[in-house]
Order: structure tokens, then sequence, then C-alpha cells
């Protein structure tokens, strides 16, 4: 974990960050926050974050859908994130602000509350184990539904929207898998607690339409890659059966990257490791992270 945490606008000592326990956000979960991942560069001269414009304007528009005002513009906001990384010595680190509102008063009524932005990182091994980045790991299909989109809206990483993926989350590991995949209220593959999910099938990418899924960032550039390799990508709705007898699946996001689904519900999927396309979506993915593929340079910011 860094020492620096920046708080609006200002850099602080992690042992001068205080919240008092009525934070607003703290009891009704409306606040909002974003995943974001800095990488060493191959040639180990730089420190690299990956579409930080990307991460960083879509923590507006998530502070936009929950009607929390964020007072710093895109370009401060994403200069504060290059400083928590530049202080804090680290590489390969997971970023993550959040805003939130404070504690003048509780109840739903949020007129004329303040808001804060925190920024902290720290640092970010492999999220499921060396081993599932070519041995993939085992999911259940959750039964828990993902939240309809005028529930909590699909859009926004709305802090309190987490509990879904939580439950679904421990709901799986406590029945010994690793993670989950939540079903939409029609019975459609949405996504997983925390990645998009994307399914190889004769040679061709299907990942959901972004109806019940996060407009994940991973997911942007995994479509972006697959198109630029002349791999067709289908966005439309999948259904469980489908799950079971894809060639290859895989899950997309910031924190697991691109990781092999091998089984889902017990059922093997493909060979039961990763697949060849998900190899090359896999290695792509992490060779731009790490600065070795030029093409895709726009899509890292220099710390
Ligand atoms: N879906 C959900 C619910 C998530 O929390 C995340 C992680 N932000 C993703 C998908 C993947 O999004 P991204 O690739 O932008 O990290």
């Amino acid at each position: 974990m860094s020492n620096t945490y920046w708080l609006n606008g200002k850099y602080i000592n992690k042992e001068d960050a205080h919240v008092s326990p009525l934070t607003h956000t703290l009891h009704y979960g409306l606040g909002a926050f974003e995943g974001v991942r800095s990488y060493g560069s191959t040639d180990g001269d730089n420190v690299n974050i990956f579409r930080l414009k990307e991460h960083t304007e879509r923590l507006f528009e998530s502070a936009k859908i929950i009607n929390v005002s964020i007072n710093h513009t895109v370009d401060e906001v994403m200069e504060a994130q290059i400083g928590v990384i530049s202080k804090s010595d680290l590489k390969d680190a997971y970023i993550r602000p959040l805003l939130y509102l404070n504690d003048e008063r509780l109840g739903l009524d949020i007129v004329g509350m303040s808001s804060h932005l925190m920024i902290s990182c720290w640092d970010w091994p492999t999220y499921f184990g060396a081993e599932s980045i070519e041995q993939g790991i085992d999911v259940m299909i959750s039964s828990f539904t993902r939240q309809f989109p005028n529930s909590i809206m699909t859009k926004s990483k709305i802090t309190g929207g987490y509990v879904n993926g939580v439950m679904a989350h421990d709901q799986a590991k406590n029945n010994g898998y690793q993670e989950a995949i939540l079903l939409d209220t029609n019975g459609f593959v949405a996504e997983g607690s925390g990645q998009n999910i994307f399914i190889v099938k004769n040679g061709n990418l299907l990942t959901p339409e972004l109806t019940c899924c996060l407009n994940g960032i991973t997911r942007r550039s995994v479509i972006q890659m697959a198109k630029d390799k002349g791999i067709e990508v289908h966005e439309r709705q999948i259904t469980r059966d489908e799950l079971y007898t894809a060639d290859e699946i895989f899950f997309s996001g910031t924190a697991v990257e691109i990781t092999p689904i091998r089984s889902v519900d017990k059922v093997v999927i493909g060979q039961g490791k990763r697949g060849e396309i998900t190899k090359i979506i896999q290695e792509t993915y992490l060779g731009i992270a790490r600065g070795e593929i030029k093409e895709y340079d726009h899509w890292l910011s220099r710390v």
C-alpha cells in the first residue's frame, strides 16, 4: 500500500487520512470509484498507466449518473493518479480513485452535501494466482442475478452496486470455485462479479451487448485488438448453454487482465485450459501494457 494518498487536491500521508463513521457513502453506498492499473515497461525504463483518460472519463460519467459532483477537472484527476504512483515507487500497481459523500448529515436527501475525491494505490500481483494465466479458472453460474439496468444502473461503478458482485463472488468461493458468472434478469449472460466475459466459437469472439454489464475498458481494448488482428467480434445476447459449448471463454478486466476460464459449473470448456485465441489476446494485452507494442502507445500515460 502506498504511503501517500491524494485527497481533494492535496497529497497527504496515509496516517493523516481519516474518515468519519458518519460518512454518508459508508451508510448508503452512494459513491463511485475506478480501478486503474500501472505497469512497469519491459525495457525497465518507464512506468505507464493503462488507458488513464478512459478510466478518468468513466469516473466522471459515474459521478454524473449518481448526481455527485467532482470538484476537479479530468486533467487534474489524471495528474493526481500519475502523482500517487510516482510518489509510491510502485511499478505494477492498482490505482483506486474513490468519490464519496462526506458526513454533514445522514438521510436520503443528498442536496448540498459535499463530495470528496480520494486516490490511493497499492501493489498488484496476478488476481487469481500466476497459474491461472495459462491454466484458467473454474467458475460457476451464480444464483444471484446481475442488477437490472433500471435498478442500479450498469454504466457506472457505483460503490453500493458492488454488494451484488461481492455476494456472488463470495458464494462462488464458498462453493469451491474461483469466480462467478452472473446472468441478467432475462437469463442471458451478463458478466463476472467484476469482469466482462468473452466466448470464442468457431474462431469468432462473442460478448454480451452493453445492456446489463459495465462498459469495461479492457472489454473495449479486447474488441479493438481482436478487430486489428482480423478476428470477428459479435456483441449479442449469450445463453448459458453457449457457455458450456464454447471453444474458449475468458474474463476481461483491469484487475484480472485476460483470465481464461477452464470450466463453468464443472463443465470443461474446450481443452480445459487457455485456448489459442485467448492466448493471442492475453499476450497482446500484456505486451501493450508493458510498452512492447508501439502501435498502441497512445493507450499508455507515462508516470
Ligand atoms: N464489470 C464490472 C462489474 C466491473 O467492476 C469491472 C471492473 N471495473 C469490469 C466489468 C471490467 O471493467 P474494466 O475492464 O474497465 O476494468
